[in-house]
């Protein structure tokens, strides 16, 4: 490697600026870009307290001369550029020569390194910037570093860091990301002396893959290749039935180094369009090798994101391949065609369920109605959508709970008969059998309803799959069903959390659920609030935590998909929120998910049974998010639109 030079001032300034150690993890990525650089072919992490107490890398790298030392940790010294024009193609990890000093000044930093030609080795300590001497030691050939006692010099910044297992959460991630774009080197990490990661170098990328992941997930990927002018892509992409409710498992390296690219996500998720239900991501591990001086690194401190000489085409490129592969493997007929000629998907399966909830859950408060129980429909208060098809116990956390500890304050919305004016499902019918003559009936009878329905069924309809119509006694309300069901959800979920009421659903074996490592350890972290809300996990080691019980609200849903919401929460800010904050926003997410979404249609009874519920809801006005949940339209309103006044 070249010599380590003071890069001069014009030349600095022309470096994007900006943070680069934020935590351990940025030290994680900072050292082991260096090792990369330096062509070891062995990298050893270990951490101490989430990497807070200690973060050292240990490589076989090219070392550093004796009369290096002190220039690696000076600012903006670096051997990886020289001049403007290497700013146009860069192709090492690293070239701000900023990364080892900002981690000298948070820490106490420890530099030992010796050349392959070397007699020995020598060694530098900076203590929170204070340079200390370059001695001669023992060392074998390449380099190691050490970071101790992050931020104790900066307390604020220190205070900013999240617990241990977070932390470590974010340190396992940044050493994947690295790990992910060097198969053919060593890596290993440990935390705390226990073995997380022992990688060997591989030929097949799969192979790296399946050491980071997960072997079956792996082997589950479906190859892709192109190659256009100097632009080549190649990695992997998960089947449809793959796939996870955020974006954090989608990998794009570019020229080995893991970035996120907006332009190129857009792209996958054109890719799967029609493959996977909205709020859905794919997943890929995606690998784009292109010249140096087609691409700009210099545009983000850490280096995380690019710009593209040509975006446009390198959109294509991925968008194009991806289809086209889709299409060889008949992946878009097969995903399209008719539930039940093939597997369903994990997804579609879900909904199916989800229907089949609230079916019975709608059955059976009508059933309650129907006997004049006097708290009738909040009938799911027992199980929310869940229904009755659970095979396994639901268990009460304390005491019988249920219907009997209900408010006594509510009461039952009846809809009277005499009200009924059309049954929604046969509002598809035939437009001749109508004999709505009047503009009156016109006006609140949608086309194509039949006389006899007419006189059976209640006052709203669905229109649009997602919206409740109704008559009021002051003229007409819209309503939002999924935003409505939710807000009813939140306010029964909160109320049995306080309460300590959370009936939960034991399993009988508890499931692993894999999760990238920063995932569980959020997941991990909050298990206590998470205990509150039903759910019972521990560790089972690496990224899997073991699920053993959830809310019966959710009894529909499998584990794994809770758990990568529920992280996907907990790692939403990046600050430590409140505990309050984040018990509310946890009740918000299972209501979300528990709640009938825009786009089921409703059967009659289905809508009578939410329709009866809005009464009890404390402020059915407003979704949870604030949202609301329903427009009312006067009849003074009406008249006005219509120029009758
Ligand atoms: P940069 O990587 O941007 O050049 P750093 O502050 O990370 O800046 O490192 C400064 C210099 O120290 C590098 O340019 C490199 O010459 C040298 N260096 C750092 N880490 C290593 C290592 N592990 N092996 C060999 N040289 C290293
Ligand atoms: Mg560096």
């Amino acid at each position: 490697m070249s010599r380590i030079v003071q890069l001069p001032p014009h030349l600095v300034n022309k470096i994007a600026a900006g943070e680069v150690i934020e935590r351990p993890a940025s030290v994680v990525k900072e050292l082991m870009e260096n090792a990369l650089d330096a062509g070891a072919t062995r990298i050893d992490v270990a951490l101490k307290q989430g990497g807070v107490e200690l973060v050292r890398v240990v490589d076989n790298g090219c070392g550093l001369a004796a009369d290096e030392l002190l220039p690696a940790v000076t600012s903006h010294a670096t051997s990886k550029i020289r001049s403007e024009a290497d700013l146009e193609h860069i192709s090492t990890l690293g070239f701000r020569g900023e990364a080892l000093a900002s981690i000298a000044s948070i820490s106490r930093l420890a530099i030992r390194s010796r050349q392959p030609d070397a007699a020995g080795g020598t060694e530098l300590e900076v203590v929170g910037g204070g340079i200390g001497d370059v001695l001669p030691c023992g060392a074998p050939v390449g380099t190691l570093i050490e970071a101790n006692d992050l931020f104790f010099n900066t307390p604020v910044r220190r205070k900013f860091l999240r617990s241990t297992q977070t932390e470590m959460g974010y340190a396992s991630e940044a050493f994947t990301r690295l790990a992910l774009g060097c198969p053919g080197v060593h890596c290993t990490l440990t935390h705390n002396e226990r073995t997380l990661f022992d990688l060997p170098p591989v030929d097949d990328w799969r192979d790296r893959i399946a050491a980071l992941f997960d072997r079956q997930l792996a082997d589950g990927l479906i190859s892709v290749e192109s190659v256009e002018g100097p632009v080549r892509l190649s990695g992997y992409v998960a089947h449809p039935d793959q796939s996870r409710p955020n974006g954090r498992m989608q990998y794009l390296l570019l020229n080995g180094r893991a970035i996120r690219d907006r332009s190129l996500q857009h792209a996958l998720s054109e890719a799967y369009r029609g493959l996977l239900l909205t709020g859905r991501f794919p997943i890929c591990f995606l690998r784009l090798t292109l010249p140096p001086e087609m691409v700009d690194v210099n545009v983000h401190p850490t280096k995380l994101e690019v710009r593209f000489q040509d975006g446009g085409r390198l959109y294509s490129q991925l968008l194009g391949t991806l289809r086209a592969k889709f299409l060889s493997s008949d992946l878009t007929a097969r995903m399209r065609g008719p539930v039940g000629t093939e597997r369903p998907t994990e997804d579609e399966a879900q909904v199916t369920r989800l229907r089949q909830g609230v079916v019975d859950w709608a059955t059976a408060a009508l059933a309650q109605a129907g006997q004049g129980a006097s708290t009738a429909l909040l009938g799911s208060g027992s199980t929310g959508l869940a229904g009755p098809a659970i095979p396994l116990p639901v268990s009460s956390v304390s005491g019988p709970g249920g219907l009997d500890s209900l408010e006594p304050q509510l009461t039952m919305h009846r809809l009277d008969p005499a009200d009924v004016r059309w049954r929604p499902e046969s509002r598809r019918a035939p437009v001749e059998n109508t004999n709505q003559q009047d503009a009156e009936g016109a006006a609140t009878a949608p086309v194509g309803v039949t006389a006899e329905a007419l006189l059976s069924s209640p006052t709203a309809i669905q229109v649009l799959d997602r919206y409740l119509v109704a008559e009021t006694p002051e003229g007409m309300v819209v309503i939002d069903q999924h935003a409505l069901h939710e807000r009813i959800l939140y306010e029964e979920i909160r109320r049995k959390v306080l309460a300590g009421q959370v009936e939960r659903q034991n399993l009988l074996v508890p499931e692993p659920v894999d999760l990238a490592p920063a995932e569980a350890a959020a997941v991990l972290e909050a298990a206590e609030l998470l205990r509150q809300l039903g759910i019972a996990v521990s560790p089972f080691g690496g990224g899997t935590v073991l699920v053993e019980s959830y809310p019966a609200m959710l009894a529909n849903f499998r584990p794994a998909e809770l758990l990568r919401s529920l992280s996907d929460q907990l790692l939403a800010g990046d600050r430590a929120p409140q505990r309050r904050d984040l018990l509310d926003s946890l009740m918000h997410m299972i209501a979300c998910k528990a709640a009938i979404k825009a786009g089921d249609r409703l059967s009659g009874e289905e809508i009578m049974a939410l329709l009866g519920q809005r009464e009890l809801a404390q402020d059915a006005h407003h979704c949870p998010h604030g949202r609301p949940t329903a427009l009312v339209f006067s009849r003074e309103e009406l008249d006005r639109q219509f120029k009758r006044t």
